[in-house]
């Protein structure tokens, strides 16, 4: 394997000693029931690998739907170990600066463990609540750097061992079964074992590794949705910004005003964007998407559903995902000082914070024992093993692809567990926006609060298996008794 860190004896032996040294930090650590034995090590590669966690549960991402996923499994009694690679949870939500939860637009679409993230909101005075008057249905409003302290504080008291700064870089496999995660990790190449893996990464990184045959893009075009560099900028005044776009360009785009309130390019704002081009200060590119909405618990502050990057740069090719970094860094700061030099209400502001994570809306989605098509979106379809439901519409940001066909008031359709497990790899779940879905399928459950479920439920199934020794590729979600969603039929 290619991607291994030199390590020095003395490194190895200090990573390898972890878990004894566990005794001495112990004193201002919660104890771990994952720790591995003293010394333990694995081979890897032709050289010796220490083995840090020996765990029921292993979950690869902390995003919305493995944070999810990990503090769900430990809750129900699974020793439960959570991989990321930033030093956040929240993926996309925290990292990626992706705001807000967008609503899944039907009633009985909040599964537990998202009403309880809705009152730690408010526990720690942020009002998640978006005006819409749906509560916790409608869009759900946070505060990045509160969420993860939220999620840090669920897994600490569910008992989640957090194993941050730790980047997933491949799987052993034994038949068919994981048996390892190998991560790198600030001291080096280290080894978790788990009995039950969960791949939340997005990107199904995991399930890849272990072989899971997995698809990306458009069937149509071969592309990947468009990527999104967000950001967010401060020192905005929001009452001149209102009364410029809704009073004095009599844009109804927003219902609400500040402090929830948004702006997007529409019919009647375009111009503005347009000028910028004519004069040089944008490039056409800079200005196919345009959305800010203000952000609760940070005043003056919009979190910028932009710059979207143009469709060369893919969220499955190394070399085109690191251009687009630089090249959607000066389309972001394109943005901002046009921002600030013509849009009343912006004369002060300043870029506050760009995302740590590029905004993936679609990479590689696997082929699961059953594969959620648009054809399911359409109609309606329920299934008696269903983790979730949803009518949020497919949002495919491509013009060629757009089809954005809503489903009537009401209308919903479900995600089956079996959306989220495989016929290759029976201890292994997959949750969040990387599950066994068609491209147009995706563009729907991808939002945050749908993975969640996703993870939510993963969590619950994979304690539930090892519980009644079942693989968790045969666990049918219809006969766990304390399941999160039950699937509602027609
Ligand atoms: C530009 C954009 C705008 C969006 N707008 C909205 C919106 O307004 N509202 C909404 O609800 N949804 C929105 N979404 C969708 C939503 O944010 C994502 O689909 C959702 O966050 C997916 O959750 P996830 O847990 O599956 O993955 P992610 O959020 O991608 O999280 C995956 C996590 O895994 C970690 N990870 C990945 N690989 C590894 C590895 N090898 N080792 C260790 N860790 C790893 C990552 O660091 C990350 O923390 C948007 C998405 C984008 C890109």
């Amino acid at each position: 394997m290619s991607m291994l860190l030199p390590i020095s004896r003395r490194e190895f032996f200090k990573l390898a000693g972890a878990a004894a040294v566990g005794t001495l930090i112990g004193d201002r650590l919660k104890p771990s029931k994952a720790r591995a034995a003293s010394g333990a090590t694995i081979r890897y590669a032709d050289r010796d690998v220490p083995v840090l966690f020996d765990a029921d549960v292993c979950v690869c991402g902390g995003g919305p739907a493995g944070a999810a996923a990990a503090i769900n499994a430990a809750r129900n009694g699974a020793s439960t170990v959570l991989i990321e690679k930033g030093i956040a949870l929240g993926g996309l939500a925290t990292l990626g600066c992706v705001y807000p939860m967008m609503p899944a637009k039907v009633n009985g679409s909040v599964t537990p463990y998202i009403f309880e993230v809705c009152e730690k909101l408010l526990e720690h005075a942020i009002d998640f609540d978006d005006r819409s008057g749906k509560g916790a249905e409608g869009a759900i409003c946070f505060n990045p750097e509160v969420l993860s302290e939220i999620y840090d504080e669920l897994c600490a008291s569910a008992g989640v061992d957090v194993l941050y700064n730790a980047t997933l870089v491949d799987a052993i496999v034994d038949g068919d079964r994981i048996t390892t995660a190998l991560v790198q990790t600030i001291a080096g190449l280290a080894a978790v074992r788990s009995k039950i893996f969960i791949d939340a990464t997005g990107d199904a990184y995991l399930a890849r590794a272990a072989g899971v045959p997995a698809r990306r893009g458009s069937a149509k075009t071969g592309r990947n949705q468009h990527m999104s560099f967000r950001f967010e900028m401060g020192g905005i005044d929001f009452n001149k910004l209102y009364r410029y776009i809704v009073i004095k360009l009599k844009d109804d785009f927003c219902k609400n005003r500040p402090p929830y309130f948004e702006f997007a390019k529409t019919k009647k704002t375009a111009a503005i964007f347009e000028s910028g081009v004519t004069r040089g200060e944008l490039e056409q590119d800079d200005i196919v998407y345009i959305q800010a909405i203000t952000m609760v618990g940070k005043s003056g502050t919009v979190s910028m559903n932009m710059p979207q990057l143009p469709s060369e740069y893919s969220a499955t090719d190394a070399i085109g995902y690191s251009r687009a970094v630089s090249h959607g860094r000066a389309m972001m700061r394109r943005l901002a000082n046009f921002l600030i030099k013509n849009m009343p209400g912006f004369k002060r502001a300043y870029i506050a914070r760009e995302a740590a994570l590029m905004g993936a809306r679609e990479s590689w989605r696997i082929e699961g024992k059953y594969m959620l098509t648009e054809e399911d979106y359409y109609e309606q379809s329920r299934f008696p093993d269903a983790v979730a439901r949803t009518a949020y519409p497919i949002d495919i940001h491509d013009v060629e692809l757009d089809l954005r066909r809503k489903l009537p008031e009401g209308g919903f359709y479900e995600v089956p567990y079996r959306s989220l497990v495989t016929d290759r790899i029976s201890n292994l779940i997959v949750a969040g926006r990387c599950i066994s879905a068609d491209f147009a399928a995706q563009a729907s459950v991808r939002i945050q609060p749908t993975c969640m479920s996703m993870g939510e439920a993963a969590g619950i199934a994979s304690a539930y298996a090892l519980k009644n020794n079942i693989a968790v590729n045969e666990v049918q979600w219809d006969r766990v008794p304390n399941r999160s969603y039950a699937s509602e039929p027609k």
